[in-house]
Formats: C-alpha cells, structure tokens, sequence
C-alpha cells in the first residue's frame, strides 16, 4: 500500500509490541536455555576476536608500523556475522544444535553495543556474565502462531502461552498484522515472549481541543492532574513498588548472601539457586504492577482527554540526582511519557510536551508570579504575591494545562512532536515504517 493510499482511507501502519507469558514444557526449557547460551557465548566470542584483534593493531602502531584499515575488525551487524561464519566452527563445533536467530541476535546486540560507544551513550562493551536469566530474539520466519493459545518456534517446538493471544491471532489471521521479530526471555523462572509485530491500524481524526489536562509527575503523588480553569482531575498515588518491597527484597537477598553463590571457580550451591530465584521473583513483581499502573493510567488519559500535556523530563539528567535516583526510575517516569506518546496517536488525542525549561513548579497558577526558588520538601505552593496556597503538584499541573491551551491553538502540530520513530520499537526491523502516518499528519 502507498503512502498516500494510507492517507485517504486514514490507516495507517504501526509497529506494536505483544507480550505474553509461556509455559515451556521441561524440554523446551533446555532447549530455549542452549539458546541463550549460544547467543552469549557468540556475543562474548565476537567481542573477544574484535578485542584482541584491536590490542594488537594498537601494539603494531606504537612500533610505528602504518596498518591499513583492512586489518582492523569491523564492528557492523553484517561484519560480526561474517565473523561468527568465519570461525563458529573453530571456537563452537556445536554451533548447529541452536536456530540460526540466536548468533544472528548475538552480532546484532554487539554491534548496538558498539554503536552506543562510539555515539558517547555507553561505555565499551563488556564480556556478558551468566549470572542472570537471559533472552534471545527470534525472527520472522522462526515463529509462527499455531493457534491463539500456541507459538510454533523452529527448533523449539510448540510452545503455550498462559494467556489468550487472541488479538494479535485476529490481526494475522486477516492479514492486518505481520510478525517481525518475537524475544522470549526469561526472569526468575517466567518466561514471556514479546512480538514485534507490523500492524494496519485505523487511526481517528486528531480530536477538537476541547478537554485538556496537564500532568505533573512527582514523587508523592505519582500523576497529578488538572485542567486549565484549576480543577484536579486526576491524583494517582505513588505506590511506591519498589519502595514496599524492599523489606522482602532485603530478607532474601539475605539469604542468598549466606550460600555459596557464583565466583571465580566455584559453581553455585543449589540452595544458594533456589534462594537467587526467590530475590528474582520479588524484582519481576515489582516490574509488573508497575507496568500494570503506567497502562491502565496511560490508556485512560488517552481516552478520556484530547489533549495532554507533560513536562519533557530529563530523566537521564536527574538519575544522577542519587537520592532521588531510585524513586525516579521506580516511578518510570520515560516509560509514561513513552507509553502516552503511541496511545494518543491510537485514540486521535495530542501529547503535548512543554519546554524543558518552563518553571511549572515554580510559578503561580493564579497570578503567575515565578519563585526563584523552591526545594523539593515543599509539598505546598504558597505565594506570597497573591496569597494562594494549593499543593505544590496541582499548581504545577495547572500551569501545564494552560500551556497546552496556549500551544493547541497556534501549533496544532505540536501533537507532531510526537513522531513515528517512537512506535517503532526496532527501526532495522522494517524499513519502510518511516513513512508512518502521525495522526496529525492523517487528519488534516
Ligand atoms: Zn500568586
């Protein structure tokens, strides 16, 4: 279909994640398990040659020698898969017992890492422990779902799935949905499986401005929020996930300090893998009523509002805020902002993100004077131009409100901001999802 064929009858094509959990027989779970192991000892293989390969290049250099840059090893995708081709047989004659997705999946890991290092955003890849779960991605043409309760995976077999896959069986079935890739990975004994998948949705007309809200997101208060003429709407408390489970997390990680976990020549003690699992499956709970709360609360605001305004936190900036550090990545807050950037464009309303710079804490929801200072424990706005007490999140959610009235009506684009590369959850997957359609773009 071509670009302008999507525009007229308003579809358009998105990538989409699925996630489900599996239930892998015993059998599988060995065979899944080699499967990681394949891919990580590829990924450590490939960086190992690479590694070596630079040391020397950098020793024969310093003896003044002029090298070409043929003998340095190239660290693309394709480069590392004709690395692993060259020597697979020398370094894992047992290559052949996983699907070729697992060292296809190990090159293209190490090549990102690469890239991250060199574009400044990581640091040099490092040897992969065995110590946690693990992951391996498959592609397209090694999955395939048999029904909507079970996945056929080559070299794996059928495997179920705990839940229905009803929706996304519906959109293959008729051709609405295509399978780029799945990931099955593995935390604390739970298995899941995540497909990327390339779906035609019907997009809806960009909604009329009319109902607006501007979200404060804060640490007591996980989400307030407030239209323009000053009402709360929306107050979500911080349940604080990870916070409550610590003293649990603190109790078995306890334990597992007293057995004879992983080090340098020794294998870990049973005990010590039982009482690890027990410490995973405290973090993999906490993961997922966290993601419970960001759906359901993102998924509302989409709905019910038409346009939505939000701070453009950086995140990455105040991580490094060590004793907010942890509240802060609890709280996920990029994972909102993320989350509400692909819904609005499902449900027709606009995401609006306000300067980075504009002081919404710190200015005045009534008369719109900017304090030039106030600290964090200030849980109340009080002003001393006009007199006005409110509590500090409702202010600053109010002053957003009016900033996306003010911004709506002069850039409708502003919606625009949220562009298509945000969907798509592995731009190398498709190419052609760059001519996705924002809403805005379809509607007008
Ligand atoms: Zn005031």
């Amino acid at each position: 279909m071509s670009v302008q064929e999507r525009i007229s009858s308003s579809k358009t094509n998105l990538t989409q994640a699925y996630r489900f959990a599996l239930d892998p027989t015993p059998l599988q779970v060995s065979l899944l398990r080699s499967h990681f192991g394949g891919s990580r000892f590829a990924y450590n293989a490939l960086l190992g040659l690479v590694k070596s390969n630079w040391d020397a290049n950098r020793i024969e250099k310093e003896a003044g020698r002029v090298l070409p840059s043929e003998d340095y090893l190239g660290t693309s995708h394709f480069d590392l898969l004709y690395l692993w081709a060259e020597k697979r047989d020398e370094l894992a004659p047992w290559w052949s017992e996983n699907g070729v997705s697992t060292y296809n999946d190990a090159a293209q890991r190490l090549s990102h890492a690469f890239t991250s290092w060199r574009n400044g955003n990581a640091k040099f890849p490092t040897f992969k422990a065995k110590t946690r779960g693990g992951s391996v991605r498959f592609r397209n043409h090694a999955v395939r779902l048999a029904d909507s309760h079970h996945v056929r995976i080559s070299r794996i077999g059928e495997v179920k799935t705990y839940e229905s896959m009803r929706k996304l069986y519906r959109h293959v079935e008729r051709g609405t949905g295509r399978i780029l890739a799945a990931t099955i990975s593995e935390r604390a004994d739970r298995w899941a499986i995540s497909f990327t998948v390339d779906v035609q949705r019907q997009i809806p007309q960009t909604r009329p401005p009319n109902r607006v809200i501007g979200i404060d997101v804060g640490l007591s208060t996980l989400y307030a929020g407030a239209t323009p003429d000053g009402t709360p709407v929306l107050e979500v408390a911080n349940p604080r996930h990870l916070v409550s489970a610590e003293t649990k997390l603190a109790h078995t990680q306890r334990i597992a300090s007293r057995r004879q976990g992983p080090c340098k020549g020794v294998a870990p003690s049973n005990r010590w893998k039982r009482a690890n699992a027990r410490v995973q499956k405290v973090h993999a709970g906490v993961a997922n009523s966290r993601r419970n709360l960001i759906h359901e609360t993102t998924t509302r605001l989409a709905k019910d509002f038409d346009v939505i305004v939000v701070e453009d936190l950086n995140v990455a900036g105040m991580l490094k805020n060590h004793s907010l550090a942890k509240h802060i990545s609890d709280a996920a807050w990029g994972e909102f902002v993320r989350q509400l950037e692909y819904k609005t464009a499902w449900y027709g309303s606009t995401l609006v993100k306000a300067d980075r710079f504009y002081p919404s804490s710190k200015t005045c929801s009534q008369c719109g004077t900017v304090k030039a200072k106030l600290s964090l424990d200030e849980r109340v706005f009080c002003c001393e131009a006009c007199g006005l007490s409110i509590d500090r999140d409702v202010n600053a959610a109010i002053n957003l409100a009016r900033q996306g009235l003010a911004g709506t009506s002069s850039v409708t684009g502003r919606g625009g901001e949220v562009r298509p590369e945000h969907q798509i959850l592995d731009a190398t997957a498709h190419p052609d999802e760059t001519s996705t359609k924002t809403p805005t773009d379809v509607g007008v």
